[in-house]
């Protein structure tokens, strides 16, 4: 890149926990691979800010907003009142409907199976996770779960075109309609009435009892998939299982307006934290998922291949794939390889 005007700005929240550990594991690796972004770091704050009601500033939801682009390593969300999750603010104030979560097989880190190979969409705003609980009398309580048009149009668009733009060639609709008839009902309506904009995309829907057991069985009958909140919230982790668990499922928040917030799956490992052992392979395979978002597809390839082959020639591995290597060591494997 020769000229100012070339680079990209994102905003970096390293986070808590290792965050920052594996944050500079994706500079050092971004820094390598001549990637044009320059990143804004930003802090989660020790004090509530009034204007967010949470430790996250004004300024640093504005950062995203202003850069469309995202990274943002695991927050933990200091205990006590008055306040709102971290995950939670940057959930609703960015308008974060779609958690995207790319799964597929690691060659040379052998789990049951070798052919996994598909995307989970999930709803990430209302579902069972608007918040609406009350106890109608005692012994008694009631949940609502919210399902709108609106939100599910919105994601089942987003899923068939991730689908159409990323050469897949089926999207699977996950749901329990036959017994949630009102909101699983009107999803699948829903996501119908995308399907028929899309005719090179097959279209089929799964009840979600069923999705499990085909998934355990064979994960490679799966393309993209797309579900409510709670759903997805379940099915999107029994996928990050199939192929190696938290130190490597890397995932990307899609906000209104075209934002992408760029995350790991997994939290801030306080049992670990500052000890040089943290496997950054989640969040920097997170990294690649927001390069192609914003078309570096060059890079994109070249960093996940830098990657992959540094975790199939096994030498250097950290703790948590059974090696010996610090996040460090591990982190210049992959920079040799570029
Ligand atoms: P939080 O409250 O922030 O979610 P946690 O205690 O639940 O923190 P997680 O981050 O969810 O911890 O991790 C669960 C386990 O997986 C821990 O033992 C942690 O060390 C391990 N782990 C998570 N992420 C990684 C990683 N990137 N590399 C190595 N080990 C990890
Ligand atoms: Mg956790």
């Amino acid at each position: 890149f020769s000229s100012a005007t070339d680079t990209i700005r994102a905003t970096l929240f390293p986070g808590d926990g290792i965050g920052p550990e594996i944050a500079e594991s994706v500079k050092q690796v971004f820094r390598t691979a001549e990637v044009p972004i320059e990143w804004e770091e930003h802090y989660v704050g020790d004090q509530v800010d009034p204007r967010t009601q949470s430790f996250l500033t004004w300024e640093s939801l504005e950062s995203v907003r202003k850069n469309q682009v995202g990274l943002k390593g695991p927050m933990a969300t200091p205990i006590g009142k008055g306040h709102r999750s971290l995950n939670l603010t940057l959930r609703k104030e960015l308008n974060l409907y779609a958690n995207v979560r790319p799964c597929y097989s690691l060659p040379g880190y052998k789990t049951r199976y070798d052919d996994v190979n598909l995307i989970t969409i999930r709803e990430n705003t209302e579902g069972e996770y608007s918040g609406l609980e009350h106890q109608v009398v005692r012994g008694v309580v009631e949940s609502l779960k919210i399902i709108t048009r609106q939100a599910s149009l919105r994601v089942a668009e987003y899923a068939f075109h991730y689908a159409k733009t990323h050469g897949r060639e089926r999207v699977s609709a996950i749901h329990k309609a036959n017994i949630m008839q009102k909101t699983d009902g009107l999803f699948l309506k829903c996501c119908r009435e995308v399907a028929e904009k899309y005719p090179e995309i097959t279209y089929e829907e799964v009840v979600i009892d069923n999705c499990c057991m085909m998934l355990v069985k064979n994960p490679a009958l799966f393309d993209v998939l797309v579900m409510p909140n709670l759903y997805g919230d379940i099915i999107s982790d029994l996928c990050a299982g199939l192929i190696g668990g938290l130190g490597l499922t890397p995932s990307c928040n899609i906000g209104e307006g075209g934002i992408a917030l760029a995350e790991a799956v997994h939290g801030s490992a306080p049992d670990i934290a500052g000890k040089n052992m943290a496997n950054p392979t989640a969040l920097l395979l997170s990294s690649v998922s927001m390069l192609r978002h914003l078309n570096l597809h060059d890079k994109a390839d070249r960093i996940q291949e830098a990657i992959l082959s540094t975790i199939a020639e096994g030498k250097y591995r950290t703790a948590d794939l059974g090696g010996t290597s610090t996040t460090t060591d591990f982190t210049k494997a992959i920079c040799d390889h570029l």
